[in-house]
Formats: C-alpha cells, sequence, structure tokens
C-alpha cells in the first residue's frame, strides 16, 4: 500500500552507485544493509570547508582548504626510508607557495596534477623551512578535468567549498568514500524516505521534512547566524534537522506507551472477592464504583465517598503510631479508586526516603484483603521481608493473615503456603525473590506490590504478575483477560523526564512531604585528613551518648574481582574499626555474601542496640528501619550515584536525633567528584538531588542496568531533549484523544509505521 516505504527499507546498499562488493561487505558487517540504513549513518563531525584560505591565512597545526594551481612535481627519494616521496609544488591565486606531500602517492595521481591544472586541497598545515605544506591532502577536482576517475571528483560539491560531513571510518574506508556513498544514495533516495509525521504537527514546530532533515544532517549547510554559533549548534544537535529526528523519536515513544496504557484498558481487573464482613474499605470501593454508574459527580455520592475515606482514615490512624500525612492519604485514596476499575491499576508509588511509602503498601493491602483477596508484596532483601511482617502485626495483629516466603522458608512451610494460596483464603504474602519462583503457583493473586523497584528488573516484575494472570474463552470471540493490580514503589524519586519516558505507561502517585518532626540530617563531605578525623570523633560521640552509626564500603557487584576487592575492604575495615578505632563499641559487619541466618542476626543485634557500629555494604540501602541509629558514613562516596546516597542517608534521621551524613572521599576539593557530593550538603530534596543524578549519570541510575540499555534513543537524549519530549508527549496526547486509530489521511504513514515496525523499535521499552 505505501509503495515508498518499501523502497528504501528494502532497496539493498548495493543500488547506491559506488558501493560494490567489497564496500558493501564493509557496510554490512556495520549492520547497514539497506539504503535506509545508510541514510541513518551520521556523521561522526564535521569540518567548514566553506572558506577557501590562502596561502598567506595558513597557520601551523590547522586544517584548512584552499584552491591551487600546480606548478611542478618532483619525486624526492628518501634512502633511508627506501622509498620516494612525491612533491607537488603549488601556488594559490596570488601566488602563495604551498607544497603537497604524499608519502605513500595514490596510484596514478601524479597524472592528474599536471602543471598548470587547479585543484582544491584540504589538510593540516605544517610548516617545513619556514613554508607551508599540506601532507596527504584530501582533493577536490574540478568539475572540467574529465581524465579525473569518477570516485575522485566533486561535481555536486562533496569535499569542498562547504562544510563538510565527517564519518567513523569504518575499516579503512576513508570518510571521502562514505561521503561520496551518502551523496549519491542521498540524491537518490531521500526523497523516497516515508514521512511518517502528519504536515500539521510539523509545521506546529516549524520542523523540516524528513528527507530535508537527514540531507541536511549529512551535508549543512551554513545558517545565517554566525559560523562560530553554527557549528556550536551542529555539534550539540540542536538545529532544526536534528529537532525533527528527536522529536519523531520522542512523538513515535510517546504515542506507543499511551497506546499500551490505553491497552491495559481492556485487560479485566480481578474479579473482587467476597468482603470479609464489616470491611469499612468494601463500602468505600462500592461507593467509588458509583463513578461507574455515572453518579460520581452527584454531590451525594462524593459526600459519601468522603466521608467513608475520613471514616477508615480514622480507624487505620488509631492503630498507627501516627497520624498520617496529607501525601500518605491521597496516595492511599488513588490506589482505592483504582480498585474501583474494571481494569487492573498499573500504579507507581514514588517518595523519598523515609515519606513512609511502607504503610501506604500496607493499608491498601489490608484493604484488599478485607475485600477477600490474596496480595503479593516482593521486596529484595530478606531483612526488609521480616521487617514488613513485623510492622504488619505491629499494625494489624491477627486482623490481617500474614506469611513470608524467602529463600529461607522451609520445604514444609512451603507446602503449607502453597494449599493456602490454592485454597484463595485471604492472605498477604511477603517475600523475596522467591516469590517468581516457578514453583510457586500463585493463581489467586489480584494486587501485587513491588517495594524498592528499581532492585527488581522489568521481567522479574512481569513474572510476577503472570502469576495471577487468566485467560478466559467464554463466550465472546475475543478471550478476555484478567491481570492483577500491580504497585510498584520506588525511594529513589523519577526526574520528570523518566516519568514521562521510561515510565510512561504507569499512573504516578507521589508522596512530596516527609512526616513531620523530622529534623534536616546535617550532611558533610570530608576529604581531608584531619576532617576525617573530626567525622570519626563525632561518631564516636554518637554512640557514647547510647546512638548507633552506620558505616557503609562500596560493593561493586557487577564484577566479580572487583567487589571481592571491596568485600575484602569492608571486612578489614570492620576488624580495623572494632580492634583499633572503637575498641570500647560493638562493631559488626553485613555484606550480601553472608548467608542468610548470620544477616539476619547481625541485623537483630542491631535493632536490640547491642550492635553500635554496622559496617556493611550497599546491602542495607533499602528500607532498613533503626531509629536510634544517627551517623550514616560511606567510604569512597564518590563511587556512589547521588540518588543512591541520598537513599543511603535516608537509613538515618528516623528518630528524635539529629542525624548526621558523613561522605568520605580521596577526591581533592578541586575535583568534579567532590562537587557532585557537595549537592547533598545543600540538598535534602530526593526530587532536585534526582534530577541533579540524570544529568550527570544518565538514567541507568533510576532503571537498573538492563532498562537503561533499553533506553537508548538514536538521536534523542532524555537529558538534553526534555523539552522535546514533553512537546512529543503532549502531541502523542492530543492524537491519541483525536484518532486513536490512526485512521484519517493525515495520519496514516504513522498507522503503516506502527503496523510494519511500531513493535521492534521500541518494544523493549516500557515498565508493562
Ligand atoms: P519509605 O517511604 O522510605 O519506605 P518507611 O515506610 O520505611 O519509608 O517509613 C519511614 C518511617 O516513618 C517508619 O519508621 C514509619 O513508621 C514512619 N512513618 C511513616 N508514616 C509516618 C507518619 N505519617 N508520621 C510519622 N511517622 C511515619
Ligand atoms: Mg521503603
Amino acid at each position: 500500500m505505501d509503495a515508498k516505504r518499501t523502497i528504501v527499507s528494502a532497496t539493498s546498499i548495493h543500488f547506491v552507485k559506488g558501493v560494490g562488493p567489497g564496500l558493501g561487505a564493509v557496510f554490512q558487517s556495520r549492520g547497514i544493509e539497506s539504503v535506509q540504513q545508510l541514510l541513518y549513518f551520521f556523521p561522526r563531525t564535521y569540518e567548514n570547508r566553506s572558506d577557501l584560505q590562502t596561502a598567506q591565512q595558513l597557520t601551523e597545526g590547522a586544517t584548512a582548504t584552499l584552491k591551487v594551481q600546480v606548478l611542478q612535481q618532483k619525486w624526492i627519494s628518501v634512502a633511508r626510508l627506501n622509498r620516494s616521496i612525491l612533491e607537488v609544488r603549488c601556488q594559490d591565486a596570488q601566488g602563495g607557495a604551498v607544497s603537497l606531500k604524499w608519502f605513500y602517492a595514490p596510484k596514478g595521481i601524479e597524472k592528474r596534477l599536471v602543471p598548470g591544472s587547479w585543484v582544491t586541497v584540504t589538510g593540516k598545515v605544517k610548516f617545513y623551512l619556514q613554508k607551508p605544506e599540506i601532507i596527504h591532502p584530501e582533493m577536490s577536482w574540478a568539475e572540467s578535468q574529465a581524465t579525473v576517475k569518477s570516485d575522485q571528483t566533486d561535481s555536486v560539491g562533496l569535499h569542498a567549498g562547504r562544510v563538510v560531513p565527517i564519518y567513523v571510518e569504518i575499516e579503512g574506508v576513508s570518510s571521502r568514500v562514505l561521503r561520496n556513498v551518502l551523496g549519491e544514495a542521498l540524491k537518490k533516495f531521500a526523497r523516497l524516505l516515508p514521512e511518517d509525521l502528519p504536515e500539521f504537527l510539523l509545521q506546529r514546530h516549524s520542523l523540516p521534512k524528513l528527507a530535508d532533515a537527514i540531507q541536511e544532517i549529512h551535508f549543512p549547510e551554513l545558517g545565517a547566524e554566525g559560523d562560530q554559533q553554527f557549528f556550536e549548534k551542529l555539534s550539540h544537535l540542536d538545529l532544526p534537522c536534528h529537532h525533527r529526528l528527536i522529536y519523531e523519536e520522542f512523538f513515535k515513544f510517546e504515542f506507543l506507551l499511551l497506546r499500551r496504557k490505553l491497552a491495559f484498558q481492556n485487560v479485566l481487573a480481578p474479579s473482587l472477592p467476597k468482603p470479609l464482613p464489616g470491611s469499612l474499605a468494601a463500602s468505600l470501593i462500592d461507593k467509588i464504583g458509583d463513578k461507574l454508574a455515572k453518579r460520581w459527580s452527584l454531590p451525594s455520592a462524593r459526600e459519601g465517598k468522603k466521608a467513608i475515606f475520613q471514616e477508615l482514615c480514622s480507624e487505620w490512624e488509631k492503630k498507627l503510631p501516627f497520624r498520617l500525612t496529607a501525601g500518605q492519604k491521597t496516595a492511599v485514596f488513588e490506589i482505592l479508586q483504582d480498585f474501583a476499575e474494571p481494569y487492573p491499576m498499573n500504579r507507581l508509588l514514588q517518595g523519598d526516603v523515609g515519606c513512609g511509602k511502607t504503610v501506604v503498601a500496607l493499608i491498601t493491602a489490608a484493604c484488599f484483603y478485607s475485600l477477600g483477596g490474596q496480595v503479593a508484596l516482593m521486596v529484595p532483601t530478606e531483612i526488609l521481608a521480616e521487617q514488613h511482617q513485623q510492622t504488619v502485626r505491629k499494625l494489624f495483629g491477627k486482623e490481617l493473615q500474614v506469611a513470608l516466603l524467602t529463600g529461607r522458608t522451609k520445604k514444609s512451610e512451603r507446602v503449607a503456603l502453597q494449599a493456602r494460596l490454592l485454597a484463595c483464603e485471604p492472605l498477604l504474602l511477603i517475600g523475596t525473590h522467591a516469590l517468581i519462583e516457578d514453583s510457586l503457583v500463585f493463581p489467586q493473586l489480584m494486587y501485587m506490590i513491588v517495594d524498592e523497584q528499581h532492585r527488581f528488573g522489568v521481567e522479574q516484575r512481569r513474572t510476577l504478575r503472570e502469576k495471577g494472570k487468566k485467560v478466559s474463552k467464554s463466550t465472546a470471540a475475543q478471550p478476555t483477560l484478567r491481570l492483577p493490580h500491580s504497585l510498584i514503589m520506588t525511594a529513589t524519586p523519577i526526574p520528570r523526564t523518566l516519568a514521562l519516558s521510561a515510565f510512561g505507561d504507569l499512573s504516578i502517585s507521589a508522596i512530596r512531604e516527609l512526616p513531620p518532626g523530622r529534623q534536616a540530617i546535617r550532611t558533610v563531605v570530608l576529604s581531608k585528613p584531619e576532617d576525617r578525623e573530626a567525622g570519626v570523633e563525632l561518631m564516636r560521640r554518637a554512640m557514647g551518648a547510647g546512638r548507633q552509626a552506620y558505616y557503609i564500603f562500596p560493593l561493586v557487584e557487577a564484577s566479580e574481582a572487583e567487589g571481592f576487592e571491596h568485600l575484602q575492604s569492608a571486612t578489614e575495615a570492620a576488624s580495623r574499626l572494632a580492634q583499633e578505632v572503637f575498641p570500647e563499641f560493638q562493631v559488626a559487619l553485613l555484606h550480601g555474601q553472608m548467608s542468610s541466618q548470620e544477616k539476619e542476626a547481625v541485623m537483630q543485634s542491631f535493632k536490640a542496640g547491642t550492635v553500635q557500629l554496622l559496617v556493611s555494604t550497599t546491602v542495607i540501602e533499602v528500607g532498613v528501619d533503626v531509629p536510634n541509629a544517627v551517623v550514616m558514613a560511606v567510604e569512597h562516596a564518590e563511587r556512589f550515584g547521588l540518588a543512591q546516597l541520598h537513599q543511603l542517608r535516608g537509613r538515618v534521621g528516623r528518630g528524635e536525633h539529629q542525624s548526621y551524613c558523613l561522605l568520605l572521599t580521596q577526591s581533592g576539593n578541586n575535583s568534579v567528584a567532590y562537587q557532585r557530593l557537595k549537592v547533598l550538603e545543600q540538598s535534602q530534596d530526593g526530587f532536585a538531588i534526582a534530577e541533579a543524578d540524570l544529568k550527570i549519570r544518565g538514567p541507568g541510575e533510576f532503571l537498573g542496568t538492563k532498562q537503561a540499555g533499553g533506553l537508548e534513543f538514536r538521536m534523542a537524549d532524555l537529558v538534553r531533549d526534555a523539552q522535546w519530549l514533553e512537546l512529543a508527549r503532549q502531541d502523542a496526547m492530543e492524537v491519541m484523544r483525536l484518532d486513536p486509530e490512526l485512521s484519517s489521511q493525515a495520519l496514516l504513514p504513522l498507522r503503516t509505521y506502527f503496523e510494519q515496525h511500531g513493535g521492534e523499535d521500541f518494544a523493549r521499552l516500557g515498565t508493562g
């Protein structure tokens, strides 16, 4: 139907003039097989050869382009090298002298450089005996030279007298050859590139058509602005041609995310089980459900809903040792509203360390439980699983049946647990990765919560969700799919660009305030030896006053060898700290390679206060809650991301005592690393820190390595091009609203694109 589209993506590069079998193979080894792929092989950089220079203007070391007339050529034999050098003496129009030299002269070049002929040359200038010369210059022959071989001509002016693209030299293929090939490909095929974006969107943002943009990227024309400014923009991908491609990538991506979000609305939520008698949550959800009966806007319904929610909140607050913050209440309410929808919730709950996400998770879990459902809460560590279990017991006592499943759960307990899951008994199951093991069957899973989501991959979350998946082939032709509600939580506030991209298919709740009465944590970066001493003394005083402290060492898990080294250093540090530095206190070591019994024992004694100093790797990063701990010292702080350090810092400042975060580093006060750490001294705002971290370290920090790899766009950059992402999203929403099927004439090419390529380009993205 769309003939053009097939042409460029299906035409082999061999159809481009100048691409023979040899060059073809080189391209293919780089994954460039079609003309379309060739056109997207962009220059690495550019050279301004638009201004011809005179011999007079040449300076040592600079790259210059000038037009010269050949005067004389001679071969100079160099005995030492056992070869001859070709020297061609030339002059420019003003009579200024310049020599061209070849140590390895291309075959037959001397025949073309006949005295009297004109040639444009480009290359790096060197002065030899005070005379300028260019060694191995790049040549652009004048059009009139009929004798010249075709790959050496520059009839269209690709190589000089303009801004010239420089490509990555692939396997010795020079930029010059690549320029010729791309020049040909553009001439013949650029117009045939499919234009996927509708005219009205291009006009809205004054963006060029795709063919023009691609042409411009390869062979840019100097703009009206000064050269300096032009090249600045060129190198920052900040010209309209770049904007066009960036916008297109973002637009397609956002459209797909929105579509995926919408697709979720065709999936059914688990049907609510039988509410336990007298459950307030049930009547609230009933009331919220009025929305479905279109009574949402009636004042009576709204009032009723509010009243029940207030009643619920005060019920909870009776059990809680504190009042809920406004952010917590809103989050709970948003989740309960989702429970009343006919399709499953897919929600991200974000909020700074210590803002109290756990209680939101547990209250909503309890609500779901009171409706008679089974809920899973997945956490990354056993320590955290056990801590959550204790919190549940404390808050809800026997009212809520809770079970634990970790790698340590005994076989007999597992069997019993499995039976309870199959018997549809209402239950909150808290567990680690053990929850997603194949052997566990969890057909009644209706609400899943993932804590510290960045510790899990997309796949793992999906695996858990699939456990509760149900496909029914009842009456309708189309089978209906049911999936559990899903809430994923993160303590790393997600910068806005990422929220719109990596998490764009999720609804988002954010808790922006910390519970009242929290003291600000004093943070200091310590790099000088005397400052470290002061840090040690501060810890000593704190522990002497009955408080506790953490001392963190980095453990890089990616590399075993490196990990081992750091493990050694944490172990050594622990014994040094215990024997030499703090002999008067109990020091314990905790790291990821200890058995879970050992970890548990250490954690218990830290919680109980028998251990004052906990030396640890980042296993304690997530969720651990010991209010009496007031010092967080981090060694080699420069090795951590800011967001991660902020998270570590959140382990202290949880009680009524003044808390401290000591960031120890060997990096000098003027280093970038040191300056970066200083951000933490000034800011306690997780959102601001996250934005800073995204700028410095890229999205990997927030997404876990697997996803970060998947979020690479061809030209767009989430940080640099944030404003284009916003625009693209707004437009994608508009299109989705007006013509979700893309059936209008203007949107047909886009529809074809999605039908043919949509899945594969962006399938790896999103959070599902
Ligand atoms: P995070 O969001 O980092 O998971 P937690 O849920 O672990 O935070 O909560 C941190 C601490 O704050 C816990 O000790 C918890 O009991 C307490 N907390 C939670 N909500 C409130 C509140 N509204 N008022 C006072 N303390 C609260
Ligand atoms: Mg937490």
